[in-house]
């Protein structure tokens, strides 16, 4: 089956190359970081793809989504792979299409606006964009590998996160090209609002090809750590930093201790028993920052200018879900959990979970702005596993005490905590992909519709 249909791809991309079947690559192509969670792990390790791709443009896109869809055979999209929950695993097999070699960037407009293919790295984007004087408006911790089309098809936000809100917010996505596996499958344009049908739907329901993606005017940034004696202290001025508009930052994020005896690496900026802070400040206002640090109780542990991507050390890399990476390398019985505690109650929420949960659950804060412009304490907390009733227990009860969970130890995008409420994903599922062929298991409220052949 994999040598016809192997044969078959070839023919429509003419380019032996760009198809691939060994296993080992295939293996690869067909898994993401799943294994972040103790619970996907055994559902998806031997999930495979039969046959992957790597189309160069639109054009082939459309000849393989027509031929998959005329004979029935499933489709899922690859950008780098760097997702968490198994989202470019396919579960029904099929065809991966890895979008990695459509990776060119188009321009950027006078007004800002990136105009790319999905492929592009966002680290190559960032690089460009600084030396032309902007920047990304925000990014996730693998900024250098992720793609631009798998961070709005799978990604919610980031670095920058704390200025400009997420990927939903804002109108930082303008626009995008989107491939449907309709009976003849088109390009259509989504543009404004209608971005929203399509955004974080993993590639359940169109295939992104062109994206026009917002930047923000570059500015010079210095990292910092510091240290506190307590988390108390530690996040009472983190978040005065956060909510105040008086200081340019891009990250603004919270460590408490051990999470930061996992970083290695970087050992020289920890202090043994403290909590972290780790902040990416304008390098305007740095010196008022490592002042007012100091005042509030801390110790400046370091302090360097971020000169883009390839800076060292890029301390990035120990935020957002490189955090939980980190701690699993220290001990895999390490998980996460993705949370938003509450701007007014989340000094209690706190209080209530450390009570319960004891030292199962380590607090990582990363503050950034919500879609109405407050900046709240999202957090990406470290939570040591035991067993999967446990995890469900602590998922429900920070529900119960108003904690917000995009649950990432399933695979599907209902409980992910992101499924648009007004089902405008799921409209769009049964409008361009009605037999149900775009990375199938992934929308488990979608039906197949009667007479979809
Ligand atoms: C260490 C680590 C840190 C992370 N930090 C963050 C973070 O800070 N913020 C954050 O939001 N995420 C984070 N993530 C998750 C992930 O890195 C991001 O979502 C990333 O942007 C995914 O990009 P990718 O190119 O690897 O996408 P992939 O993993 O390849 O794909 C993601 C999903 O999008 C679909 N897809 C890919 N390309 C397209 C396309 N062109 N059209 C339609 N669907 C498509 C895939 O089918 C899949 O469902 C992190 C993950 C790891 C492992």
């Amino acid at each position: 089956m994999n040598d016809g249909l192997a044969a078959a791809l070839s023919e429509i991309v003419r380019d032996r190359t760009r198809v691939m079947t060994a296993p080992a690559v295939l293996d690869r192509l067909s898994h993401d970081f799943y294994w972040y969670s103790p619970i996907l792990r055994p559902q998806l390790a031997d999930k495979c793809g039969d046959v992957a791709v790597q189309p160069l443009n639109v054009d082939e896109v459309l000849a393989l989504l027509r031929f998959a869809g005329g004979r029935g055979i499933p489709v899922t999209v690859r950008g780098a792979g760097t997702g968490n929950y198994g989202q470019c695993v396919p579960l029904e097999g099929g065809i991966v299409l890895d979008l990695s070699l459509m990776d060119k960037l188009e321009a950027i407009t006078p007004e800002g606006v990136a105009v790319c293919q999905p492929g592009l790295r966002l680290g190559a984007l960032e690089t460009e964009a600084r030396r032309q004087g902007w920047e990304l408006r925000m990014y996730p911790s693998t900024l250098v590998k992720a793609s631009v089309g798998g961070f709005l098809a799978g990604g919610s936000g980031g670095i920058g996160s704390v200025m400009y809100g997420g990927l939903r917010d804002f109108d930082n996505v303008r626009a995008f090209e989107v491939v449907t596996m309709e009976q003849e499958p088109r390009v259509v344009l989504h543009e404004g609002p209608a971005v929203h049908e399509i955004l974080h739907a993993w590639g359940t329901n169109g295939i992104l090809t062109r994206i026009w993606f917002a930047l923000a005017p570059a500015v010079e940034w210095t990292q910092i750590t510091a240290a506190f004696d307590t988390y108390a202290q530690a996040f009472d001025f983190t978040e005065s930093v956060a909510v105040s508009a008086d200081w340019t930052k891009r990250l603004a994020t919270v460590f408490e201790w051990p999470i930061p005896s996992f970083f290695t690496p970087v050992k020289n900026v920890v202090r043994d028993g403290k909590t972290l802070v780790l902040v990416m400040i304008a390098t305007a206002q740095a010196d008022a920052f490592r002042a007012s640090a100091e005042r509030a109780g801390g110790e400046v542990t370091f302090s360097g200018s971020y000169e883009g991507p390839r800076t060292q050390p890029l301390l990035s890399d120990y935020t957002w879900n490189h955090t939980t990476l980190w701690a699993m390398k220290a001990d895999p019985a390490y998980t996460y959990l993705q949370c938003g505690f509450s701007p007014m109650e989340s000094r209690e929420q706190f209080r209530l979970l450390r009570e319960r949960y004891r030292q199962e659950i380590l607090f990582h804060i990363e503050f950034m702005k919500n879609g109405d412009g407050v900046v709240i304490p999202g957090a990406i907390p470290v939570v040591r596993f035991t067993t999967e009733a446990r995890l469900n227990d602590m998922i429900a009860y920070c529900r119960s005490i108003g904690v917000f969970v995009a649950n990432p130890h399933v695979n599907y995008l209902e409980d992910g905590g992101r499924f648009r409420p007004d089902h405008i994903q799921l409209r769009a599922k049964q409008k361009y992909d009605p037999r149900g062929l775009l990375n199938p298991g992934k929308m488990i409220s979608f039906r197949k519709q009667e007479g979809a052949a």
